[in-house]
């Protein structure tokens, strides 16, 4: 089979922008957008930043309609997931399981996923009053007590939404002075609900059989260990790059994150560009994302144009 002249990894903001200007230019773009598509804006309930949408939208919506319109182009998208990739030589070869494509350029937008905290019981209890995301699960704690772990924005924003459905809400956090933006630190401390636990680090999920009853905590700077008891704890400390399928064929940084020349979106592998939070953890707006995506199919356009195909 001819090689794809255009074939997109990922399915968030940058996957489909990339999807929709590849299209557009008329590289008839073959999307994998995994089993789990969307990225990180499936589970994030309203999305007020985005521009273009001054009452806000909800997540899903948002990405239902970034697939839309790479779809209206002509994208082929397929739902799999990519399992492995090569990159040593071109035309590129990509598979998803046991079946093997190959592309002129590839465009990885992978994203990032939340990051574990890594503490006993923190497996054990993922799904079980653990979780990583608020949206997906606020709901099965009405009336309880909740913890959330972290102090940046999805923190605040996540404590903030679970106020709708705990009687309390405690953000455990490791310093003194949180991390995320003025405007919801200010939303955060005129919350009647929400409280704060500053200089503290979990140590441990407590729980009773197979039901979750707090954390276990340790203040950093004292040593001073306690016990905060709670029905749910959802941790939200970061998000890690979704890159493990390219170590070893793309250049990245130590934490995982593929290397650009930025501005443009050239990796150090010529054919191959990236964009999203699978490069970015400076910006990491759904905005910034798409934007990146942009940049990836115009440049993979104009490489593709530049080596005669
Ligand atoms: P983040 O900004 O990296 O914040 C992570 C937080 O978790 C930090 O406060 C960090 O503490 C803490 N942390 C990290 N590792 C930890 C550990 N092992 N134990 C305890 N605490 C730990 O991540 P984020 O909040 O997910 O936000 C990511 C990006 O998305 C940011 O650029 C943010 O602005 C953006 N975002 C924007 C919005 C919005 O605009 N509405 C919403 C969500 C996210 P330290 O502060 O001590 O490092």
């Amino acid at each position: 089979m001819d090689p794809r002249q255009v074939l997109i990894i990922g399915s968030g903001p940058a996957g489909f922008t990339a999807a929709v200007y590849a299209a557009r230019a008329n590289l008839q773009p073959l999307l994998f957008e995994g089993f789990g598509w969307g990225g990180q804006l499936m589970i994030t309930s309203d999305v007020e930043n985005y521009p273009g949408f001054s009452d806000g939208i909800q997540g899903p919506e948002l990405m239902e309609a970034f697939r839309k319109q790479a779809l209206r182009f002509g994208t082929e998208i397929v739902t799999e997931d990519v399992t492995r990739v090569d990159f040593s030589c071109r035309p590129f070869r990509v598979w998803t399981g046991e079946r093997e494509h190959s592309a002129r350029s590839v465009i990885v937008s992978t994203g990032a996923v939340a990051r574990r905290i890594g503490i006993p019981g923190e497996t054990e209890m993922t799904g079980k009053g653990l979780s990583y995301c608020a949206t997906c699960d606020g709901f099965f704690f009405r009336g309880e007590e909740i913890v959330v772990i972290g102090g940046g924005d999805t923190a605040l924003e996540e404590a903030l939404f679970l106020s709708k459905f705990g009687s309390k809400v405690t953000v455990v956090h490791r310093r003194d002075q949180l991390r995320a933006s003025k405007i919801l630190q200010d939303r955060a401390f005129a919350h009647p609900k929400l409280s704060f636990v500053w200089d503290s680090v979990a140590t441990g999920i407590a729980m009773d059989g197979d039901k979750l009853t707090g954390l276990n905590l340790r203040n950093v700077i004292s040593g001073e260990e306690s016990f905060l008891a709670a029905g749910g704890v959802f941790v939200a400390i970061g998000h890690d790059p979704a890159t493990k399928i390219f170590e070893g064929q793309l250049d990245m940084d130590p934490q995982g994150y593929i290397l650009t020349q930025a501005p443009a979106s050239r990796t150090s592998v010529e054919g191959v560009f990236a964009g999203g939070d699978c490069v970015d953890h400076v910006y990491r707006q759904a905005v910034t994302a798409a934007g990146m995506g942009c940049a990836a199919a115009i440049d993979a356009e104009r490489w593709l144009e530049s080596v005669g195909h």
